[in-house]
């Protein structure tokens, strides 16, 4: 019987690594011209993903050509820093194989790895405001995600694992392929544990976009990185910065010069989000132009660059996160979907370079190889979080004191509800199924 990829990547559990956890048998079920793998990686400090695509290139490709053929795409492409050299002479031995795939090699900026910029960089298309790259004719994948499809339709493996960068103050920077379910703190406890004596921060993710979790947090389908900062970190005391504070201070601060505004990358994109115009909107009530509204901060992707543009050190995405919220709360939804015909004129002068931004986030001396490691451990116990996607929960369909294999479906979707299966990561049974988890002992 023919395989069916949608089915497939449905009951494997796959979603999309590098982001919210968009389930990806939703994603892929559509019509495309282009196909484009995010190689950016374009937060400071992350390594998962140009490790990933020089070693397991084969199979990268060979997911790539599915899809391609999938959605009826045209072509395919892998965005991936011009500076990946592993990554980029292990495609070039395969691309011959493959008709209509090919690379496009990105300058190092940020943030590259912005879905709707590298579609951009790629397609030299603009996604309509609020829209998403389907809207243009894309579909953009991780490169995870594209090995989780490789080893769900050829493999019959489901996810169960995540590869996760170890970064800041840990003893060794490495890269790991760590179970769903095991604890941060059992995490950075493999990468040799924290070298910081006094109080610190683990953001998940990025330094940019990352969040801070406590230590009995879990590693889920989208953890990428666990960096370790000091709490006295600027970087930490930035985002801990309550926002009235600052906007007390902007009020006096902000001299309105605009240059939050000039680096913002959806702006340079062709869209109306201004972050000078948040801050002046939230300061004093008013966008002096009457052609914006507040909505523009639905327009934010957050990527808090406008923060490190400003030499009044003022958080524009914090106003515009605070936006969402508040317009969120009272049911008020985006309705800007202005569609650009071009971007702005002088966008390639105004690229921000990750060498700049990693001096101004003060992680220099943390910008070191990570290198992907296979360390042999045991794992006694895990604790599988049923909400590692966009959407609804997943709904348990084991019970307690069952018995299951690494591999089986522990959780589904609720019925006519976006989510995605939940697999067991360790064999074992079931101990409990409480707070949003299934714990399993070995
Ligand atoms: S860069 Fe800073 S000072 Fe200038 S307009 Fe933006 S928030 Fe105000
Ligand atoms: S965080 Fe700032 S720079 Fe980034 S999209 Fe939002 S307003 Fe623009």
């Amino acid at each position: 019987m023919e395989k069916n990829l949608i089915d497939i990547i449905a009951q494997s559990g796959i979603v999309g690594a590098g982001g919210a956890g968009f389930p990806t048998h939703v994603k892929m079920n559509a019509k495309a011209e282009y196909v484009i793998i995010n190689g950016a990686e374009c937060e400071p400090l992350l390594r998962v993903d140009q490790q990933l695509m020089a070693v397991e290139t084969k199979k990268i490709l060979e997911a790539l050509k599915l899809v391609k053929d999938f959605v009826g795409a045209d072509k395919a492409v892998i965005a991936l820093k011009d500076h990946y050299h592993d990554a980029i002479n292990s495609f070039n031995k395969y691309l011959g194989e493959y008709e209509g795939i090919s690379l496009h090699l990105l300058e190092n900026f940020y943030p590259a790895g912005d879905e709707q910029i590298t579609v951009y960089e790629v397609t030299g298309r603009i996604v309509p405001e609020g829209g998403i790259p389907l809207k243009c004719g894309v579909i953009v994948s991780n490169v995870e995600t594209m090995l989780n499809i490789y080893n769900a339709y050829f493999d019959d493996e489901p996810v169960t694992d995540s590869y996760v960068t170890f970064a800041g103050e840990v003893k060794n920077h490495i890269t790991l392929k760590l179970p769903l379910g095991m604890t941060v703190a059992e995490a950075l406890a493999m990468a040799g544990g924290v070298t910081v004596d006094g109080p610190f921060v683990v953001i998940n993710g990025g330094p940019m976009m990352g969040k801070h979790v406590p230590l009995d947090s879990k590693i889920t389908k989208t953890t990428k990185g666990l960096i370790v900062l000091p709490e006295s970190h600027p970087l930490i005391q930035d985002v801990k910065m309550d926002i009235n504070q600052m906007l007390h201070v902007a009020k006096a601060a902000c001299c309105h010069c605009s240059m939050c505004t000039e680096v913002c990358p959806r702006n340079l994109i062709g869209h109306s989000i201004a972050p000078n115009k948040t801050i002046r909107f939230a300061s004093y009530g008013n966008l002096c132009d009457g052609s914006a509204t507040p909505m523009i901060a639905f327009l934010c992707s957050e990527c808090r660059l406008c923060q490190y543009a400003c030499i009044m050190n003022l958080q524009p995405w914090k106003v515009n996160h605070m936006l969402k919220g508040m317009m969120a709360k009272e049911g008020i939804r985006n309705t800007l979907s202005n569609a650009p015909e071009s971007a702005h004129p002088m966008r390639e002068y105004k690229k921000y370079p990750i060498a700049k931004l990693i001096r101004n986030l003060g992680l220099t001396k943390y910008n070191v190889a990570a290198p992907m490691t296979a360390l042999p451990y045991e794992v006694d116990h895990v604790s599988i979080p049923l909400g590692q996607h966009i959407g609804a929960p997943a709904e348990p369909c084991v019970a307690v004191g069952d018995t299951v294999n690494k591999g089986d479906v522990i959780a589904k979707p609720a019925e006519g509800k976006l989510g995605a299966c939940i697999h067991a990561s360790i064999s074992g049974t079931v101990k409990a199924i409480a707070d949003g988890c299934v714990s399993i002992e070995k």
